[in-house]
């Protein structure tokens, strides 16, 4: 079986034991690999409803067939678990080069299960697997645990992924991060890995990973890559801009999220924009592993300097908080990746709290730092270093914002869905979205299935957003597709230029197994279905399919989208339709039978 290495490595925690296994091919072929595979393997190993932080929790740290080969993008990693954020099945990717170096080194997959008695890392290089002493690192944030790890090793070319005091301190929000600035940011993966007593795996590998038709590969290659250079997004704006070329785009249409989602437009956009960010912060761009896109930035503001900021960071710290100070932004992101935390959710967390405590929620006499007001340059970076460091009342706001807004006895104010905080698209007047947003099996989150791209970028083709007509199946169809892309190891962003038939053309030529376009979504839809049977088996009911009572009751007050709210009730029962589940969103016998699921 080509393009998989064959090989996953288990190691134990608890009994220190390190074990290697062969990738069932029957199963890798089901469910592709990466996201697909890995939340296959979670939900046959552990009990949905356990503790997300438990010693029964595990981790599968999962990279797709396509990472590491010649594919663009082919970058990625997955960490699927339990997720302590929101208690539904996690997962989170990320770009870089830790995913191929672990291919190299002859994995497909890390499993993390138990806890270690003492901090811990791991070393992995080639077929030497080593858990080692990590008491040197526990506390560090996570360029000085790079730092250290790449000296300890005496090899500049190993990749480390780790986590930094927010993982440690098993914040809600905090992310898993590798070489320094790419996060697999979300729903609190990072907590997870800290709680196992884990810091950081190191890896290093030798080997190249192996394809079935290299020949075939190259002329489809040839033709995916002209398709990501020729177009507009992948061939100008992103590599232009970065994510954040989507400012002025999102702002114009009236649905840029501000102060906490009270408004539609931020004034201040322009000096926010990708266009602002490169004139006067960029130092160069930042491309993940065999990245013709090069979406990411590397940018400096005073002493602080690293990766991003990209579209969702710069929006949370910003508009959503009501601040027009870029710098400010560069700076929180840059606290976040250095302690570990999750951009979205604690750029996030800030804005609901400044409601509260705009809103008289949260006491002058609570805070012991900056006050809390929308526009507050000062407050963003002061309390996002409290976050990371668990310091005063920076330890309240490294548990989210639902769990913040939550404890003043008003949950509403905390936008978020499943717990997990929204990103920076209004969905009150982008209507697939919302309905994206209330069914995405890891809670509020844009890439779970992107319907910015038609409904407002115009890919493949341009949906009006306001109008709900065929909305619940193009959500469907762009869940479906974005769970076998996850599932790969490619980036999400290829799929601005590229359909489900580039995809099966590469996993074909890749792995020696015939796909078909077909194929490629029944595998999404396959991997999207076990995640929801996972959720329900977790105490997830159709009633946790909604949006935060402000995006369904209260209109948007300004700007283009103005008088406009989800139409969660109207879309929800036909979505629901489209994936053959049944009125309380469960899927169906003959559905899972359709997917050979039961
Ligand atoms: S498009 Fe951006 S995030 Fe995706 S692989 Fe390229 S640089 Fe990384």
């Amino acid at each position: 079986m080509k393009a998989y290495v064959g090989t996953i490595l288990r190691i134990n925690l608890t009994t220190k034991t390190i074990t290697k296994e062969a990738i069932d091919p029957e199963m890798a072929q089901k469910f592709v690999g990466g996201r697909g595979l890995a939340t296959y393997m979670l939900a046959q190993e552990i009990d949905p409803a356990i503790d997300a932080l438990s010693p029964e929790n595990k981790i599968f740290i999962a990279t797709g067939p396509l990472t590491g080969t010649n594919a663009p993008t082919s970058g990625r990693y997955m960490v699927v678990t339990k997720a302590p954020l929101t208690g539904t099945i996690a997962c989170s990717n990320s770009g870089g080069y830790w995913g191929p170096e672990l291919k190299n080194a002859g994995y497909d997959m890390v499993v993390l299960e138990g806890k270690a008695e003492n901090p811990v890392y791991i070393s992995i290089v080639d077929n030497e697997v080593e858990i080692r002493d990590a008491a040197h690192l526990w506390g560090k944030k996570v360029n000085d645990t790079t730092d250290t790890l790449l000296e300890e090793m005496a090899d500049p070319k190993a990749r480390v992924l780790c986590i930094g005091p927010a993982g440690e301190q098993l914040s809600p929000i905090a992310a898993v991060m590798n070489e320094r600035f790419r996060a697999a940011g979300r729903s609190g993966v990072g907590a997870v890995v800290g709680s196992k007593n884990v810091k950081a795996i190191v890896v290093r590998g030798s080997k190249k990973v192996e394809i079935a038709d290299s020949e075939k590969m190259r002329d489809i290659l040839k033709g995916a890559m002209g398709k990501i250079r020729e177009n507009g997004v992948t061939g100008q704006g992103l590599p232009k801009y970065g994510t954040a070329i989507l400012v002025n785009i999102i702002n114009e249409n009236g649905v840029y999220p501000t102060r906490n989602f009270q408004q539609g437009v931020f004034d201040e956009a322009e000096a926010v924009s990708g266009e602002a960010l490169e004139a006067n912060y960029l130092v160069k761009r930042d491309p993940c592993y065999r990245c013709p896109i090069a979406c990411g930035r590397y940018c400096k503001a005073d002493d602080m300097e690293g990766g991003g900021p990209e579209y969702e960071t710069l929006w949370a710290y910003s508009a959503d908080c009501g601040v027009s100070d870029l710098k400010a932004v560069i700076k929180a992101n840059h606290l976040c990746n250095d302690y570990g935390i999750d951009t979205v959710s604690a750029g996030c967390t800030i804005a609901c709290a400044m409601e509260l405590y705009e809103k008289g929620y949260i006491k002058e006499e609570e805070l012991d730092g900056p006050a809390l007001k929308f526009g507050n340059g000062e407050a963003i970076v002061e309390w996002t270093r409290k976050m990371g460091a668990g310091e005063g009342f920076g330890a309240k706001l490294a548990q989210g914002s639902y769990r913040l807004a939550d404890s003043y006895g008003v949950p509403e104010l905390s936008m978020t869905v499943k717990k997990q905080e929204l990103p920076a698209y209004d969905p009150r007047g982008i209507q697939g979205q919302g309905v994206q947003y209330a069914t995405s099996n890891r809670g509020g989150c844009h890439v779970r299935g992107y319907l910015i791209s038609p409904e407002i970028l115009g890919l493949p083709e341009k949906l009006d957003r306001l109008s709900l007509e065929g909305k619940p199946l193009w959500t469907k169809i762009f869940q479906d597709l974005t769970a076998t892309i996850d599932a790969t190891g490619l980036c999400l962003f290829t799929s601005f230029a590229l359909g489900a038939q580039d995809y099966a053309d590469m996993l074909t030529a890749a792995t020696g197994q015939e796909w078909t376009a077909e194929a490629v979504l029944e595998a999404g839809d396959r991997i999207y279905n076990i995640e929801r049977l996972f959720n329900i088996q977790a105490g997830f009911t159709k009633a946790d399919d909604t949006l935060p009572k402000r995006l369904l009751e209260d209109p948007i007050p300004d700007g283009p989208s103005k008088g406009w709210v989800t139409k969660l009730d109207e879309l929800l029962p036909l979505y629901y339709e489209v994936r053959g589940w049944d009125a309380e969103g469960v899927p169906t016998e003959k559905k899972l039978k359709e997917l050979g699921l039961a």
